[in-house]
């Protein structure tokens, strides 16, 4: 079981060093303004974050597996951190974040492109008119 490694996950840290390298930086478990919750990454002028969700504590559609032993409370622990992961989007939504949520059996370089384009996109607005959600 993977009961400890919420944090700093081998995933993470592979997304966390593709992102540097391309040249990026970020803040690491940031408090999200308006709640207790924390991005892996933040980019605070460009206001995206991003979170490496792990397959088993947040249900994977690939890779999620049901613990048979105590059952109900592994269900109930996995949905309770579901529902707090779509809290937390339509939270920072609100507040005019970007959201990018990967899964952390996907491919880390891929996903730190992915990263490195709305944050750059993101922030030539920011450039252009001041905010990162402002239309181009
Ligand atoms: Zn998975």
């Amino acid at each position: 079981m993977l009961a400890t490694l919420r944090r700093d996950t081998p995933c993470e840290l592979a997304i966390r060093s593709a992102v540097h390298r391309l040249g990026l930086r970020y803040r690491v478990d940031w408090p999200l303004p308006g709640t207790r919750r924390r991005a892996d990454l933040s980019f605070i002028g460009a206001k995206v974050a991003v979170f490496v969700d792990g397959c088993f504590w947040h249900a994977c559609p690939i890779h999620a597996t049901w613990p048979k032993a105590n059952a109900a409370w592994w269900r109930r622990k996995i949905f309770a951190n579901v529902a707090r992961d779509r809290d937390t989007d339509s939270r920072l939504r609100k507040a005019g974040w970007k959201l990018l949520r990967f899964w952390e059996h996907e491919h880390p370089e891929r996903a730190a492109r992915s990263v490195a384009r709305v944050v750059r996109r993101r922030l030539h607005r920011v450039l252009a008119s001041g905010s990162p959600t402002a239309a181009k």
